[in-house]
């Protein structure tokens, strides 16, 4: 396969001596990553490595993803960036879908804004775990089931919360907390 004449490497990458300069691991990870990144060319790599997320992401050995991902790098095709890595001239080349991109994020935070009032309304603004008006303090909304306990943000499993009561809960369910 032609690599450099593959789709997203024509609208990314201009200038052919970067290219070369990436050598066959940077290719071939920089192809792959591109294609795993959302619209805005992010990539959520959460407190891995960038060459443990290439390896995950993309399927490709450790030796290739270190390589690879070193030269996307090192040439800046690729920074890492806030447990994200991010190809910054993806954003330039797509300057339409970027906007695309935020505008349908800023429907998203009108949209759990909506859904954070309908919470504190339900629950009269007050925390459900002490009482505290919420009216007085910062609200906050709590996950009763943890997300990383599998626990989703239907309205459900949602609850109006003070601060305190939410930091000091943090990852427990209430039984758990309570305890
Ligand atoms: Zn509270």
């Amino acid at each position: 396969m032609d690599f450099s004449n593959e789709y997203y490497v024509r609208v990314y990458v201009r200038d052919t001596t970067t290219w070369k300069r990436l050598g066959w691991d940077g290719q071939a990870v920089l192809v792959q990553l591109l294609r795993k990144m959302d619209m805005a060319g992010v990539l959520d790599i959460e407190d891995m490595e960038p060459w443990e997320a290439v390896m995950l992401h993309c399927g490709a050995p450790k030796a290739t993803a270190k390589a690879g991902v070193d030269a996307c790098l090192r040439e800046g095709c690729i920074i890492h960036r806030d447990a994200q890595l991010v190809a910054p001239r993806y954003l330039e080349a797509q300057g339409l879908l970027r906007s695309l991109v935020l505008r349908a994020r800023a429907g998203l935070r009108a949209a759990s804004l909506a859904v954070r009032v309908a919470i504190l309304d339900r629950d009269g603004w007050a925390c459900r775990y002490c009482g505290v008006d919420l009216r007085e303090v910062a609200p906050n909304i709590d996950h009763v089931v943890p997300v990383s306990r599998g626990g989703t943000s239907v309205m459900e499993n949602l609850a109006a919360a003070c601060g305190p009561c939410n930091r000091s809960k943090g990852a427990r369910t209430p039984a758990e907390w309570l305890l």
